[in-house]
C-alpha cells in the first residue's frame, strides 16, 4: 500500500512540506493537503494593503491548481478533529494517514485586552480580512486626520509587522502632507526598541531609535496595555494615549483543533523534537507557527517568538526529508532546531528599510547585522514577486 501523508495547512509551511515531499518521493507517497484557505496569502505584504499599495489579488494565488499540477490532492475544508489513536483527521469527511504534518499556523488572540478584534476600536493587519478592514480605517484617518497609535501588545510575536506598519504609515502621511496633523505613537511590550522577540541584534536599539527620531514618532517601550478605546489606548499604568486610529498587533495562538488533539501546549502549539516530530509520536510532525518554540529569556512583559517565513519553510523541508526517510525505511536523521536556523528578514519603512541577518534565530549568536537603506525596500519588493512566483509554480527547492 502506498503510504498516505496528510498535511494540514496550505501556507508557507504546509505548501512547502507537501511540495517538498512530493518532489522527493513522487509516486512513493499519496500526499493530501487539507486547509480552509484555498488562497496562498503572502503575509509580509499585508503591511501595504491599508495604504492602497497592494490589493488582495496582488499578494495571493489559488493553491488548488499548484497542488493539482504536482499530483497532490487538496481538500478545501478545516480539520475539525485529529485522532492520533486511529490516525484519522476529520474535515469534510474522514481521512486516514500514515504520516501527519500539522502546519495550521496561528490565529489572533484578541482576548488579551478589551478593544481588540473585529468591530472593536483597534484594527490589525495580521490577516487578509483584517488588513482590508484597516484600509477602510486608514481612509477615514486621511479624510479626518488625528493621532495614530501603533501597538505591539503583551504576548505579541509579530513585532516586525508593527514596525513596518508604523514606518509605512509615517511615510504615507508625510507624502500626503498630513504629518503635522497626525501625531504618531508607538507602544510596544518589547523591553527595548528592536528586540523583535528575538532578543535584539547589535546596534538595533540605537538604529530603531534613530529611525523613530527622524520620523518624529514617540515611543513607549516595555509597556503592557490594559484596553483600546474609541478615543485612545489605555496603558497598564492608566495613562491614556489619544488616538483616532489604533493598529494593534495581538498575540498569536495555535488552532483549536490542535489544542483539542492533546498534542499541543496551552497555547495550541505542538512541542517538537529537532526533527520536527512531535514529542510523543514518531509519525506526527508540526512545522511553521504550529510548532512550539520557547524563548531563552524572561521579559517584564510577555513576548512571543516570531516564527517567520524562512524558519517556517526550513522546518517544512526538515519534516519532509524525515518523512521521506521513514517511508524508505530509514530513521529520521535531519535535525535543525528552531534556535539554530538563520534569521533572514527585511523590515520595510516605505521607501527605506533594514535588512536583518543573523546566523541564528535565537541567541547565543556569532553574527548578527542590520543593514539600513533604500535597498531594503527594493529587496522586499523583489522578494515578494520572486516568492509568489516560486510558490505558485511549486519550486520549493529554490532558496
Ligand atoms: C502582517 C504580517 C507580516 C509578516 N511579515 C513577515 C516578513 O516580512 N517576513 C517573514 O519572514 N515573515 C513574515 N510574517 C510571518 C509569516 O507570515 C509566517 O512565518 C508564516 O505565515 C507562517 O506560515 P505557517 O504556514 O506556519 O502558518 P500560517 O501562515 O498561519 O498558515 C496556516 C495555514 O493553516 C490553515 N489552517 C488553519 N486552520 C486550519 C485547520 N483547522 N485545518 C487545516 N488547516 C488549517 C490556514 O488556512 C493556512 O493555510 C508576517 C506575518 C504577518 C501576519
Amino acid at each position: 500500500m502506498t503510504p498516505k501523508v496528510l498535511v494540514l495547512g496550505s501556507s508557507f509551511a504546509g505548501l512547502t512540506a507537501a511540495l517538498a515531499l512530493k518532489r522527493d518521493l513522487e509516486g512513493a507517497a499519496d500526499v493530501t493537503v487539507i486547509s480552509p484557505g484555498d488562497q496562498f496569502v503572502f503575509n509580509p505584504s499585508l503591511i501595504w494593503l491599508p495604504f492602497g499599495k497592494r490589493t488582495a489579488r496582488d499578494i495571493t494565488f489559488p493553491v488548488a491548481p499548484t497542488l493539482e499540477r504536482h499530483d497532490i490532492a487538496f481538500v478545501h475544508a478545516a480539520a475539525t478533529r485529529i485522532d492520533t489513536a486511529s490516525q484519522t483527521v476529520e474535515a469534510d469527511g474522514s481521512y486516514d494517514y500514515d504520516y501527519l504534518v500539522i502546519a495550521t499556523g496561528y490565529r489572533n488572540d484578541f482576548t488579551v485586552v478589551p478593544g481588540l478584534g473585529p468591530g472593536g476600536p483597534a484594527h490589525t493587519i495580521t490577516s487578509l480580512r483584517d488588513a482590508i478592514d484597516t484600509a477602510g480605517a486608514w481612509t477615514q484617518l486621511v479624510n479626518d486626520p488625528g493621532p495614530l497609535v501603533v501597538v505591539a501588545t503583551q504576548g505579541a510575536s509579530c513585532f516586525g509587522a508593527a514596525y513596518e506598519f508604523l514606518f509605512n504609515a509615517s511615510y504615507q502621511v508625510r507624502k500626503a502632507r498630513l504629518r503635522r496633523h497626525v501625531p504618531i505613537t508607538f507602544v510596544t511590550a518589547e523591553p527595548f526598541l528592536g528586540h523583535f522577540g528575538i532578543g535584539g541584534l547589535p546596534h538595533g536599539e540605537a538604529m530603531l531609535g534613530l529611525f523613530l527620531k527622524k520620523e518624529g514618532i514617540r515611543a513607549i517601550v516595555n509597556t503592557s496595555i490594559s484596553a483600546v478605546k474609541d478615543d485612545g489606548v489605555v496603558l497598564a499604568d492608566g495613562t491614556v494615549v489619544p488616538s483616532h486610529l489604533t493598529m494593534a498587533i495581538p498575540p498569536f495562538v495555535g488552532q483549536e483543533v490542535v489544542r483539542e488533539s492533546g498534542l499541543s501546549d496551552a497555547r495550541g502549539y505542538v512541542p517538537v523534537r529537532p526533527t520536527y516530530q512531535s514529542q510523543d509520536l514518531d509519525n506526527v510532525y508540526a512545522v511553521g507557527i504550529a510548532a512550539a518554540v520557547s524563548a531563552p529569556w524572561h521579559t517584564p512583559n510577555p513576548l512571543g517568538v516570531p516564527k517567520t517565513g524562512f524558519p517556517s519553510e526550513t522546518m517544512a523541508h526538515v519534516a519532509a526529508t524525515n518523512i521521506a526517510s521513514q517511508i524508505r525505511g530509514r530513521a529520521p536523521s535531519e535535525e535543525k532546531p528552531f534556535a539554530d536556523i538563520p534569521a533572514v528578514c527585511v523590515m520595510d519603512a516605505g521607501n527605506n528599510g533594514v535588512i536583518i541577518l543573523a546566523d541564528k534565530m535565537l541567541p547565543p549568536r556569532q553574527h548578527g547585522v542590520l543593514i539600513p537603506g533604500p535597498q531594503a525596500h527594493l529587496m522586499k519588493l523583489g522578494f515578494e514577486k520572486y516568492f509568489l512566483w516560486k510558490m505558485e509554480n511549486g519550486h520549493v527547492g529554490l532558496p
